[in-house]
This record gives C-alpha cells, structure tokens and sequence, in this order.
C-alpha cells in the first residue's frame, strides 16, 4: 500500500466511513496517518484511590464491587459502579447510559480514566473512559492515549484501528530527510516517528517523534522558501552600484541630525546589497519614529548617484505627501529632481511629469498606488521602496513578466515582524532592524482605564487643549458590521463635539468617506486647525502631527497590540509629554493582560513577540492569510530553535544540490510557492515598467 492510496483501500472503510474521513480532511492514507493526535491520556500511572485529588484527572485501577442503577425519572437513568484498591474506593457514574452495566458485569477489574469530583462524602469520576483488564494484562495497557479530534460518527478506537492498518501496510514511508540531518540532528526515523506520534510508549518516546514530525514539516517550509529565493535570483542581473560617493554623502551632512546607530546599520545593509550581483530584496522594519524615511533618503540617493530613477510609494495621500516635503528638504540644494505622484495630480501636471518620468529627467518619482499605472513608465527605474509595506494588497503577478529591468527592492514597514514570522512568511526577504531611537524621545506614558475614569480623562484632554495641544480620538472598526462601526464612530464624534468639547474644533475622518473629504480633514488637523480629531483607524499610517500629545482608543481591546502600539506611536513626536489612553470596559483575562502589556512595554519589537505568543501562531498576522500551509506537529511559536535548525539544515542541503521539488510540490502544491512570494515580493513595483 502507497501513502497516496485512497483511505478506501484500508480494511473497515467503506463508503460511508470514507466521507466521514474526507470531513476530517483524510482522502489518502497519508493524511491518515499524519491525523495527530490532539492531545494524550495518560494512563501510565495509576493512582491509589486514597491519594485521588478532587478536579483532576486520574487513572485509577480496581475491582468491581457494587453496581446501582438508578431511574430518577422515566427518561433518566444513572448507573453508579463503585470500584474499590487497597487504599480506598471510587465510584464510577454514567448519565442515560445503561448499557454501560453490561461491561461491569462481565468484567471483574476495570482501569478508568477521568476527571475526579468529590461529592456525597466520596470521590466520584463522571463518564469514566474504562477498559475491562484483569491484573496480569495490566502492564500492556499502560501507556500514553492519544485523543483525536473527530467528527461525528467516527469513535476513536475506530480510527486507532485504521491507523494501525495502514501503518502495517504502507510500504513507501521512506526516509525523506537527507541522512546526514538525520544523523546530525538526532531524529528519530520517518515510520518510526508516525507510530510514536499515534502510539507512544512514554512521554519520552512522545516527544522524540514530535520534534521530528515538526523538523520535517519546517525543513520543508524553509526548503520551500529557500528555493523560492533561489528562484527569484536566478537569472536577474542587479543594478550594480557603485560604493557611496559624494551625493550621498551630501545628503547624509544634510540631515539636521546625526543618523542613530540602527539607521546607519540599515543603511550598510542596504550598501551591501545594492552594490552586490544580486538585485536587493530587503525589509527595514523599525519602529514608528525610527527614522525610517531618512535611510529611504540615503538609499534613493544612492541609486541616482549610479544614474537610475528610484520611486517611493506610500499607501495615503497625506503620508506620501508628508514624504514628498520631507525629502525636499532633504535634498534641498543637491541635484536630485523629485516629484510627486497622486491621485489627485492634475491631468495636465500628470502628463508633463510622465514625460520627464519617461525622459529621465525625474529622478525620484514620490506618490501613491497612483505609481503603478499603466502609463507611468520610468526611464531606468533602479530602486523601489515601499513605505508601510503590509497596507498594500497582493497585486497581480502577470505585470512582471512584461516588465523588463529588475531593480532593488526595499519594502519599509513599522508594524514588527518577529524572528519566527522573518524566517517562514517572509523566509526570502532579506531583513534590517533599526532598533533604537533618536534621541531625545520620551515615552509615551500608557494608561488603561474604564469608564469610571472617563471623566477626569475627558478633563484631562480639554486642559491639553486649552494649552495648545492636539488629540486624537480612535474608534475600532471590525470588517464584519462597518455600519454599526461607523454608527460608533460618529456618535462619539458628535457627543464629543456637541456635548463634552463644544469649545474645540473637533474633526471627523473615517474609511467611508471619499478620498478628498478624508484628506481635507487631516490636512486641517495637520495645519492645527481642529483640534480634536476622531477617526477608525485609517490614522494609523504614517501621520505626522507633533503638536498632538493624546491619543484616546476607544474598545481598546478591539485592537491588537501591534496595531495599539502603531497608534500610540502617532504621538509623543515633540518636545511635550505624550499619553496614551486605552479605553475599554472588558474584563476578560486576556485584555486585561494585553493592555498591562502596553502600558508596561514600548519597544514594538518586544509587543510583537508577547502579541504573537498570546495570540497564538495560527492567528498572528493573518499567517493563514499569507499562504502558509498548516502546520500538523511544528509550533511556529515555540519551536524557533528547531525553526532555525531545520533552515540551516534545509540551505546545507540545498547547497551541495539536493532537489526538493518533488517533495515540495507534493506538500504544498503549486499554490503554496505562488502564494507564498505574494504580499512581500510579487508586489506593486511589478507593475511598473522600466524601459532600460
Ligand atoms: P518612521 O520610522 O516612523 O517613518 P520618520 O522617518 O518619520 O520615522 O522619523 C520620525 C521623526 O524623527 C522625523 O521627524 C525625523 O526627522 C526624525 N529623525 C529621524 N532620524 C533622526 C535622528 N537620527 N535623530 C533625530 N531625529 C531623527
Ligand atoms: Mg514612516
């Protein structure tokens, strides 16, 4: 029997049993036998019914004594059994479940498992999971249950006996890690592995067979990311660059400030690879205020000084235009031709700068996804740099086939990527951290309050107004009823406008407006003629305002860490102490743990890791949403040291020529290697055509 044998072939499965496998997802004997277990019963040790602790759970072996049923009721029966050792007794008990009484009668001793309650003066387990065993076959049925999840219709013994099947019957189970791993690394063998994960013979043996299930799976993963790589550099000639000169470093003497350590890191990263053979692919995460667009200053300084256009694209009007100011202070006086690029752009103001665009006489184009139209087409486009990377969808990857040239790519983003999302989503970008601040910021102080505290916080704000200062005022927005949101949203704006702050401007932007209301309304509040702005998150990009020293969130814990933390960082950027307000009145354990959090913590980088830990791998990031196959034994969490041994071992491999791709396509199909370049490289820039 192959591993890619239909279930059916199996003894005991027929039609019905095969739908009801296909329902789990099981068509093959190899998703049969990579079905894990969810969980163990532990029936290796048995507890003396003297030492049982009432609310846990515990095997317990004894003789038969007593057997009762009970019918308090005409539709009601409850059969109790007790059971006695030497140290003392238990009594089993079972709801409407009177054919139970048949296996005690039979049956001398009986081995049970359960949860044990105390009630009646006794200890007392409810629906007792038992197996009929005299004293001398004891021994054999002492060991690890394992505890499938399942449909209905399918018991577990009856699933354990089709596993034991195809496990006596497969033939092509072979080892599909390379030897020397298996050597190096100490795993248990393939076949071995897959019994031990259904029948183990101690936690021991357990957990041997886990770590190699989970090897496979993530030295797959990383095989399957690795070669994507080498696929994506295969045959693409860089834009060599030349060691920074004298233009970039003018731009450099230019900044009113000094780079930070993490700045000047980035931007070697960023040297590196753009003066190598292999075109740039890389990822600057730093947190929001890092200084992230001066290192995005430096690198399109450096492709121009090798005689290319570069292009800077940010997903809102008010952020590129931000952008667009900045670096005409930043390149004030060099000879460095920048334009901008939006939605906005007037028809006769678009077509002259796609003439120069196309002439070569821009040579850095700023702007929106206005950028990646058809008609905008650059000269010899050297560098694309992305900014706040992860609010770009996945664009179609047919552009890039009909686009020639291959420039450096730079995606920029603020929102933390732990080391474990790095290494899977994001395994073939390359990845810089600027970590640390320049200089001279305060923390931003935190506070979680609930309602009680609304009052004095609502006083709180109008005495930062009155002193000059700006607020912003944050609704949450949930996909699922965007009107009910909205509805939120404008009444506290019209409470806090008519009611609570009828002596302020008070703004109002959120994701149903049009394009232009919204960007009229943030220019106000940037020109700091509101004063008060509320808004679902759509300020969570990017803005600028460093007048503003407030910001409220309201159903706080609506919000993930990361995404609070992206908000928080929108203020503390002057000289004022800045402050944080989380407003929420749920009491659940994890909310109030996760707003502990972010009061206690302000490196993002730290957040993200706690935020990845108390969500849980399968949520995180919308990792499902990238394209990640799920993982059956692996922990994409707690398993990064074996995640890290399984990618040296995967690129070792790999290097000395070792062809996965049979192995992969059959994991993942070819979905999983499309999907999985998707949102970071198959991105905007694809659309972009260069005419060198
Ligand atoms: P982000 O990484 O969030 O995009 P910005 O690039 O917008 O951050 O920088 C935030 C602010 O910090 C800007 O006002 C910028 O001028 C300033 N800044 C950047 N780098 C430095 C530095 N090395 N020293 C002092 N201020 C800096
Ligand atoms: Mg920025």
């Amino acid at each position: 029997m192959k591993l890619s044998d239909s279930v059916q072939y199996l003894k005991g499965v027929g039609p019905r049993m095969k739908e009801k496998l296909e329902r789990l997802g099981i068509h093959t004997v190899e998703d049969l036998l990579s079905y894990f277990p969810r969980r163990y019963q532990d029936w290796t040790k048995v507890t003396p019914m003297g030492d049982l602790v009432p609310d846990e759970e515990a095997v317990v072996y004894g003789e038969v004594v007593g057997l009762k049923e009970i019918h308090p009721r005409r539709s009601m029966s409850i059969l109790n059994v007790m059971i006695v050792d030497d140290t003392g007794a238990v009594v089993l008990t079972y709801f409407n479940q009177p054919w139970k009484a048949d296996l005690f009668h039979r049956s001398k001793h009986v081995l049970a498992y359960g949860k044990v309650e105390y009630g009646y003066n006794r200890n007392q387990i409810s629906n007792a999971e038992i197996e009929a065993i005299e004293p001398e076959d004891l021994p054999s049925f002492q060991k690890l249950v394992p505890v499938y999840g399942l449909t209905e219709g399918i018991k577990t013994p009856q699933l354990r006996r089709m596993i034991e099947g195809a496990l006596a019957l497969v033939e092509d189970a072979d080892e599909n890690l390379p030897e020397d791993t298996v050597r190096r690394e100490k795993l248990m063998g393939r076949l071995a592995a897959i019994r031990a994960m259904h029948d183990p013979k101690d936690w021991a043996e357990q957990r041997e067979a886990r770590r190699r299930i989970a090897f496979e799976e993530l030295f797959f993963m990383q095989a399957g990311v690795l070669l994507l790589r080498k696929k994506r550099e295969e045959g693409r000639e860089s834009i060599k660059c030349a060691p920074s000169g004298e233009l970039v470093k003018r731009v450099r003497e230019h900044f009113p400030f000094r780079l930070t350590e993490g700045q000047q890191q980035a931007f070697r990263d960023i040297e590196d690879d753009m003066e190598g053979l292999i075109p740039m692919n890389r990822l600057v995460q730093g947190d929001v205020g890092s200084g992230k667009t001066a290192v995005a200053a430096l690198s399109l300084a450096k492709i121009v000084e090798n005689g290319y256009q570069g292009a800077l694209m940010a997903p809102t009007e008010v952020l590129a235009g931000q952008h667009y100011e900045t670096f005409q202070h930043f390149y004030e006086g060099l000879p460095i031709r920048v334009a901008y690029l939006s939605g906005n752009t007037k028809t006769s103001e678009r077509h002259e700068i796609l003439k120069q665009l196309a002439a070569g006489d821009i040579d850095v184009l700023i702007g929106t996804h206005a950028l990646i139209e058809k008609d905008v087409i650059f000269a010899h486009l050297g560098l694309v740099i992305t900014d706040e990377q992860h609010r770009f969808g996945v664009k179609q990857r047919k552009a890039l086939e009909t686009k020639g040239g291959s420039p450096h790519i730079l995606v920029m983003t603020a929102t933390p990527i732990p080391r474990t999302m790095a290494l899977s989503v994001y395994g073939d970008l390359d990845v810089s951290a600027i970590r640390g601040m320049p200089p001279g910021r305060h923390p931003v102080k935190t506070y979680a309050i609930g309602s009680q505290m609304l009052q004095r916080v609502f006083n709180f704000m109008g005495r930062e107004m009155e002193a000059g200062h700006q607020v912003y005022v944050v609704c949450p927005l949930v996909e699922k009823s965007e009107k009910q949101d909205l509805a939120s949203a404008v009444s506290v704006y019209e409470e806090l406008r008519d009611r609570i702050f009828p002596m302020f401007p008070v703004g109002l932007v959120h994701g149903r407006m049009k394009n232009s209301e919204k960007e009229a309304v943030m220019q106000a509040f940037h020109r700091g003629e509101k004063k008060l702005l509320v808004a679902t998150s759509v300020i969570e990009v990017g803005v600028n305002v460093p007048n503003a020293t407030i910001m409220f969130v309201y159903g706080a814990d609506r919000f993930g860490l990361s995404q609070l933390h992206q908000l928080r960082g929108r203020v503390g950027r002057g000289e004022a102490q800045a402050y944080c307000i989380l407003y929420s009145d749920n009491q659940n354990e994890i909310t109030q743990l996760r707003m502990k959090l972010m009061c206690e913590i302000q490196d993002g980088f730290l957040l993200s890791e706690k935020d990845l830990i108390l969500r849980g791998s399968g949520e995180f990031f919308g990792y499902h949403q990238h394209g990640m196959p799920d993982l059956k034994a692996a922990d994409i969490v707690k398993d990064l040291p074996l995640l890290e041994e399984a990618r040296k071992e995967a690129q070792n491999a790999m290097e000395r020529g070792m062809d996965f791709r049979k192995e992969l396509a059959h994991r993942f199909g070819g979905a999983f290697l499309e999907k999985l370049g998707g949102e970071v490289t198959g991105d905007w820039w694809l659309g972009i055509r260069s005419l060198k």
